[in-house]
């Protein structure tokens, strides 16, 4: 679909939107059926792996019988790239066919690609569509999008769906921050996207400039590529600081995109007509229940090109199936991702994810909006090396009390997570800023 055949009217992008959960179901079962018997025959890696379990994708009667099959994770798709380099066993069209590769970050392990047919990209460009439209945005909308294009999926996602949607876009990139800020209120710029981080960090230089913020013609944010856009204190700052409204998106470089925060807020709906989603516990893989925390596991309803079954992203969520107060049906993300799977952190037993500790610094007045979390031997039990406190680094705001501010901080971890944080309050400016993703955890030997 496109603005041109969309209604201008519509509440809803598209009509599957509101389905009930049994024709989702149905729906989800027989895409299933026909993407298995496709990927089963067309992926290298798939057709091994079904022939190893005497699979026979024709044998999948219900949804639950995709449970059959294993796993797929990231280190089955690295070694699968590195022993049949450089395009691994999971194109499942001939390679000609393909109409974009991206590319995994490389920040933890060797880049691997990641592959789309055109219809692939025109599926991810309706659903990004969808995503927009449901946030309030219109054909004519002035969209500013400052995720990065460079080695990321973001810029080039947005923009095809917000064009699609019948919006104008600038593809701005997540440089030059000044030239930003100059371009929103010389233009009249009405939506932006772009990292939580990021979204902070203009208002703040906006503000350096002698610009308001909360006074420019933005009216909707979305933020992707971080938790952030699922913290409420970070995503009321972002409100506080743009005067306009903050919605998450979800998405990952397999499963470009996921789902999206709809008017209410309450966490992404997963687009259920394009994933099945399971929620598993990370040490058993057996399923957990709505509102219990677990695993996502993904697998593409309709993929093409690079298309995944049972894909362990190695986020955190806790699902709601209920009916949504916005009138859709497909399943929300309470909260949003609450953390990765790989990044908790045990603290004398407790488990805790960054995600919580932002929330915290986010609502303690006199704090700036940076802080990083660093583990290292000063928090580590020497003989067990397990963690006994957490190390926490924030910035003052001017003229506050550096000694006050960390022991107010201390207390108010101690009494929210349960856990112990060494606080350290440097001088504002000292922690790095970042227009592309934030790292905030460092983790030291
Ligand atoms: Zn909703």
């Amino acid at each position: 679909m496109s603005a041109l055949e969309h209604p201008a009217d519509a509440t809803y992008w598209d009509a599957c939107e509101t389905w009930s959960r049994d024709r989702l179901a149905a729906h989800q079962l027989q895409a299933l059926q026909s993407q298995l018997r496709r990927v089963g025959r067309d992926s290298a890696f798939y057709r091994r792996r079904f022939a190893e379990l005497g699979f026979e994708p024709g044998d999948l009667a219900s949804l639950d019988d995709l449970r059959r099959l294993p796993l797929t994770r990231k280190a089955d798709y690295s070694a699968s790239v590195a022993a049949n380099a450089p395009w691994g066993e999971f194109l499942a069209v001939p390679r000609e066919r393909l109409a974009r590769i991206h590319f995994s970050s490389g920040t933890t392990a060797a880049p691997v690609p990641q592959f789309w047919s055109h219809a692939d990209l025109e599926r991810w460009a309706d659903l990004y569509a969808r995503y927009a439209y449901g946030q309030g945005v219109r054909p004519g909308d002035l969209f500013q999008c400052l995720f990065t294009y460079t080695w990321f999926v973001g810029g080039l996602g947005a923009t095809a769906g917000y064009q699609r949607l019948g919006a104008t876009v600038i593809p701005a990139g997540s440089q030059e921050t000044e030239r930003q800020i100059r371009t929103i209120f010389a233009f009249g710029t009405t939506v932006l996207c772009g990292t939580p981080s990021f979204m902070i960090h203009l208002g703040e230089v906006a503000r350096k400039l002698g610009f308001d913020p909360a006074a420019s013609t933005v009216r909707s944010i979305m933020v992707g590529g971080e938790p952030g856009g699922g913290v409420p204190a970070t995503r009321r700052r972002i409100e506080e600081i743009w005067g306009a409204r903050c919605y998450d998106a979800y998405g990952s470089l397999e499963f470009q995109t996921i789902g999206f925060d709809c008017p209410e807020q309450g966490g992404p709906h997963i687009a259920e007509d394009f994933v099945h989603a399971e929620l598993v516990d990370g040490e058993s893989g057996d399923p957990v229940p709505d509102g219990t925390p677990g695993v996502l596991v993904l697998t593409h309803l309709d993929k093409e090109a690079g298309p995944l079954v049972r894909w362990w992203t190695g986020d955190v969520v806790v699902r709601d199936s209920s009916p949504c107060a916005c009138g859709r049906t497909h399943a929300r993300l309470i909260g949003g991702v609450r953390g990765r799977a790989d990044d908790m952190l045990v603290v004398r037993g407790i488990n805790l994810f960054p995600s919580s500790v932002e929330e915290v610094v986010r609502c303690q007045p006199g704090l700036a909006d940076e802080y990083r979390i660093v583990v290292d031997a000063s928090v580590r039990n020497a003989d067990t090396g397990l963690l006994n406190a957490i190390r926490l680094q924030v910035e003052a705001e001017e003229g506050a009390d550096p000694a006050a501010l960390a022991a107010a901080l201390t207390a108010a971890v101690k009494d929210r997570l349960r856990v112990r944080a060494q606080v350290e309050v440097l001088p504002l400016g000292s922690l790095p800023r970042s227009e592309h993703k934030a790292k905030r955890l460092v983790v030291e030997p």
